[in-house]
C-alpha cells in the first residue's frame, strides 16, 4: 500500500502518517517525489485497512501496490532515480562506463590500466580485490592489499573505484575503500548479505544471479533497500541458457523490463555475458541504443598475462573505440 500525500503536506503530517503506520504493526517509509511524498507501507502480510489513514491530515489517497516488491517498485516512485556517487550520476541520461581489469593484481597493473581507461572517458575504475572463483585454485583475489591499491588509483586518477564484497566478513572492508560496492552474480540471493548491504554508507552494484528472474532480482534489491540503502544500480551480466557459444546469454530485454518495472538504474556487463572480447563492442552499443544507464567492462592493457578472466578483456585500443562508439550513440538517446 502506498499513501500518496497531497502536495502542500507538511513534514509533520508525513511524520503523523508514518506514526500511525507503525501503531497498526507495519513499517512506513517515506519516498519524496518530484511533485509531492509518499509513504510506503512495508511490512504487512496481507491487504492493509486504509480508512484510518485515509481520514489524516495532508492525506490524498491509498493505492495498493500489486507488485511484490515494493520500495524497487515504479509504481510507488514513478521518477527514475538517479544514484548520485561523488561528482558521477548514474541514471541521469548520459551513459557511465566502469572499465577495469577483472582483478586488482598489483599496483603497476592498476594504475596502467586506470590511467587508460581515464583518458578515453572512463569515470569508474573497477577491479575485483575479493574474488569469488569457481575453482578454489583459481587467483583469488589480492583482499585488503588490492583494496589499498584502488585507494591509491582514486587518490592518483581521480577516478571512483567500484569493488566486489564476497561476503558478510569483508563487507565491512570494502566499505571502506570502495566507492561502490559490487554484489557480484553468484551472492545475489545470499540474503544475510543482502541485508547487510543495505546497512552501509555506499552504493550497491548488484548484479542479477545467473539464474535469475527479474522478480527473483527486485526481490534482491528490495531486500537492500528495506534495510535504508536507497543507493541500487542494477546491472544485467548475462544468464545461463542452452545456448553455449558465449559464457552467458545477455538478455537485453532486461533492460525495458527494468524499466518498466523499476524506478532504478541499470547498467551492463557484457564482458562476463559475452566471455570473449571480439562481442564486448557490438554488445555493449546494443545495451546502450536500447536504454542501459551505463556499462561494466572488463580492459586490461596485458591480457594474455591477466591473473583472470584476460579472454573477454578488451585490448586498450579496443576501449578507445568503444567509447568512440557510444559517443556516436549519444546522439541518439
Ligand atoms: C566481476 O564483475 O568481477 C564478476 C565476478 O562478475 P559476476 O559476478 O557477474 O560473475
Ligand atoms: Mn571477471
Amino acid at each position: 500500500m502506498l499513501v500518496v500525500m497531497k502536495n502542500d503536506a507538511n513534514e509533520e503530517q508525513v511524520q503523523a502518517v508514518i506514526e500511525e503506520i507503525k501503531k497498526m504493526g507495519y513499517r512506513g517509509v517515506p519516498m519524496p517525489g518530484a511533485q509531492r511524498t509518499a509513504v510506503c507501507i512495508i511490512g504487512n502480510k496481507g491487504p492493509v485497512e486504509a480508512m484510518q489513514l485515509l481520514a489524516m491530515e495532508g492525506v490524498k489517497e491509498a493505492i495498493p501496490v500489486t507488485k511484490p516488491y515494493k520500495l524497487v517498485s515504479r509504481e510507488t516512485h514513478p521518477d527514475s532515480s538517479i544514484i548520485s556517487v561523488g561528482d558521477v550520476k548514474i541514471g541521469a541520461g548520459e551513459p557511465v562506463v566502469m572499465a577495469g581489469p577483472c582483478a586488482v593484481e598489483s599496483e603497476e597493473q592498476a594504475l596502467t590500466i586506470a590511467g587508460l581507461v581515464k583518458e578515453h572517458g572512463a569515470k569508474v575504475f573497477r577491479g575485483g580485490a575479493f574474488k569469488p572463483r569457481t575453482s578454489p585454485y583459481s587467483f583469488q583475489g589480492l583482499g585488503e592489499k588490492g583494496l589499498k591499491i584502488l585507494q591509491k588509483v582514486r587518490q592518483e586518477t581521480g577516478l571512483l573505484v567500484v569493488t566486489e564484497a564476497t561476503d558478510n566478513e569483508n563487507l565491512t572492508v570494502v566499505e571502506k575503500y570502495a566507492d561502490i560496492i559490487q554484489i557480484g552474480t553468484r551472492n545475489m540471493q545470499n540474503y544475510s548479505l543482502l541485508r547487510l548491504a543495505g546497512q552501509v554508507s555506499k552504493p550497491i552494484l548488484l548484479k542479477r544471479g545467473f539464474a535469475a528472474t527479474i522478480d527473483e532480482w527486485l526481490m534482491a534489491a528490495e531486500y537492500i533497500m528495506s534495510e535504508g540503502n536507497n543507493r541500487v544500480i542494477l546491472c544485467e551480466r548475462g544468464i545461463r541458457t542452452f545456448s553455449d557459444n558465449t559464457r552467458n546469454t545477455l538478455d537485453l530485454s532486461a533492460i525495458p523490463s527494468i524499466k518498466e518495472a523499476s524506478h532504478l538504474p541499470i547498467i551492463v556487463d557484457p564482458s562476463h555475458a559475452a566471455g570473449r572480447r571480439d562481442y564486448v563492442i557490438p554488445l555493449s552499443k546494443g545495451a546502450i541504443a536500447i536504454g542501459a544507464d551505463g556499462l561494466l567492462v572488463e580492459v586490461h592493457h596485458d591480457p594474455s598475462h591477466a591473473l583472470s578472466d584476460g579472454i573477454q578483456s578488451l585490448y586498450p585500443q579496443q576501449f578507445e573505440e568503444l567509447m568512440g562508439e557510444i559517443e556516436r550513440l549519444k546522439q541518439y538517446l
